[in-house]
């Protein structure tokens, strides 16, 4: 009777954080639903509340807290028996989270998700005396990363890999079915002085290319038309595992091996180390979008240096002309960090010049977050608040009068959409992305016509702009569906 009463039988799972963790939550519940579990959406209606969470920043650590807390007062009222809690916060503040939230019942580290399901099912962990599920990794990512940072560069040697390989197969995906997120790597040798994530995710670690190319046909085999490749640091895909083609090598693989795949999508890339061979491939191969994600962070030399970024201003300019005439129509996304330690009111100026002058596709800044552990979050000379909102939000302001302008230039154009879902609050329109657009992070194209469902590619014709947005109606004759599962 008693072990009835504490029987799980369904899970209900928080997802927190970036696409990367979301791979992780992906995989959670495929081997979750894998074991008879069943995924509610309805966390009061749940036996168990699974807590992916995100430690990136201190903002997401209270978004994350306050989800856990919102848990553990369901599992108070009853309405749940067991609160665990897993992703980048257990790896980096496992006995602040304990004391912070003293009603989880399990902790699984971002190396040990394969144990979800004991965690779950409330076994503990016998290597450990408190029984959460923190392997032989858990503290060893935080030594290699800082060893791999002190090789000097993006390769890695041999000694400073972590042997842990995310095999990302076999996901009950959160996504639409029409698009997935597939990652390339894990980890990070880059070693940015503001950065958390290689001590929480360790050094960089590239999937082998027959890996990848066996989980991108198992996500177009499930109705995915678009594959968003992710890693921290995508540009080095390959040099820690002797992959000598490198990112370029992978690009042209995929293209030619997908023909259900409609778009391939590079994000995060890195400025210092994406050649010549990465921008051909980036122009050349049919599926690839012409798309590149690619934080800069700052342009100001000194705040590249303080950064540790390993790119002067010259380097990043030349590449962004490159990318420009070599791939035309390119569509660049970027990301700035306003008000990191030192920087004064002149290096913020010439960011926002260079911002107005180079004129980004997209752009999103972050106000600095000093993170315990890092080089920067231990440097004099701390911006103040204020100081740091008022920089992001000139940055921002800037970057919407360009962007509105992009918009209204779209007028008149003839665009591939892929419809993401239809518009919220009984409208009509349809919600979709040109290639030009990333699923959650850009703006969107709003269209209208009709027979369109999610998932369906469409040709239309931009009619508007709404502030960032485009408006558009479908050209009827040149429709086209691809195939999947709306
Ligand atoms: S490249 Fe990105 S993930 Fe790697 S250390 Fe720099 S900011 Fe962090």
């Amino acid at each position: 009777m008693g072990n009835r009463r504490n029987e799980i039988r369904s899970v209900a799972f928080v997802s927190l954080g970036c696409p990367k963790n979301l791979v992780d939550s992906e995989r959670m519940l495929g081997l979750l639903a894998n074991d008879g579990l069943t995924v509610t959406a309805d966390a009061a209606d749940a036996d168990a509340i699974v807590i992916n969470t995100c430690g990136f920043l201190e903002a997401s650590k209270t978004e994350s807290l306050a989800e856990i807390r919102q848990a553990i007062k369901l599992k108070e009222d009853g309405k749940c028996k067991r609160v665990v809690v897993a992703g980048c916060l257990v790896q980096r503040h496992k006995t602040q989270l304990l004391a912070d939230a003293p009603g989880i019942d399990r902790l699984v580290g971002v190396f040990d998700r394969e144990h979800i399901v004991q965690a779950v099912r409330g076994a503990k962990n016998p290597g450990q005396k408190d029984g959460h599920f923190l392997g032989k990794y858990h503290d060893m990512s935080r030594r290699l990363a800082a060893e791999a940072k002190l090789d000097g560069d993006a390769k890695q040697t041999k000694g400073s890999r972590l042997p842990v390989f995310e095999d990302d197969r076999a996901r009950l995906r959160l996504t639409p079915r029409h698009y997935a997120f597939l990652r390339v790597s894990e980890g990070c040798n880059q070693g940015c002085a503001f950065c958390t994530i290689p001590s929480i995710r360790g050094p960089m670690r590239s999937k082998p290319i027959e890996h990848i190319l066996a989980e991108a046909k198992e996500l177009a085999a499930d109705g995915a038309v678009e594959l968003n490749l992710i890693g921290q640091d995508t540009t080095s895909y390959g040099t820690d595992i002797g992959y000598g083609p490198g990112l370029a090598g992978l690009l042209k693989t995929l293209d030619k091996s997908l023909k259900d795949v409609h778009w391939l999508r590079l994000m995060y890339a890195y400025p210092s180390c994406f050649g010549d061979e990465m921008i051909r491939a980036l122009g050349e191969s049919d599926r690839v979008v012409k798309y590149i994600d690619m934080p800069l962070q700052h342009i100001n030399d000194k705040m590249l240096a303080t950064m540790k970024r390993r790119v002067t201003r010259k380097e990043v300019e030349t590449l962004l002309e490159k990318l420009r005439k070599w791939v035309p129509g390119v569509t660049i996304r970027t990301t700035f960090i306003a008000g990191s330690p030192g920087e004064t009111e002149g290096q913020h100026r010439e960011l926002v010049e260079f911002v107005r002058d180079f004129g980004f596709d997209m752009m999103g800044v972050f106000p600095y977050s000093a993170e315990p552990g890092t080089p920067m979050g231990r440097m004099e000379g701390q911006v103040a608040e204020e100081v740091k909102t008022a920089r992001l939000e000139e940055l921002m302001l800037t970057q919407q009068g360009i962007a509105f302008a992009k918009a209204k230039e779209r007028i008149g154009k003839s665009v591939d959409v892929l419809i993401d879902r239809q518009e919220a609050g009984g409208k009509k329109g349809w919600i979709g992305r040109t290639a030009g657009q990333a699923p959650d992070i850009d703006s969107v194209t709003v269209v209208s016509g009709e027979g369109l469902h999610a998932g369906k590619l469409v040709t239309a014709k931009v009619t508007g702009a709404k502030g960032y947005d485009s408006v558009a109606e479908i050209l009827g004759k040149k429709s086209r569906s691809l195939q999947v599962v709306g």
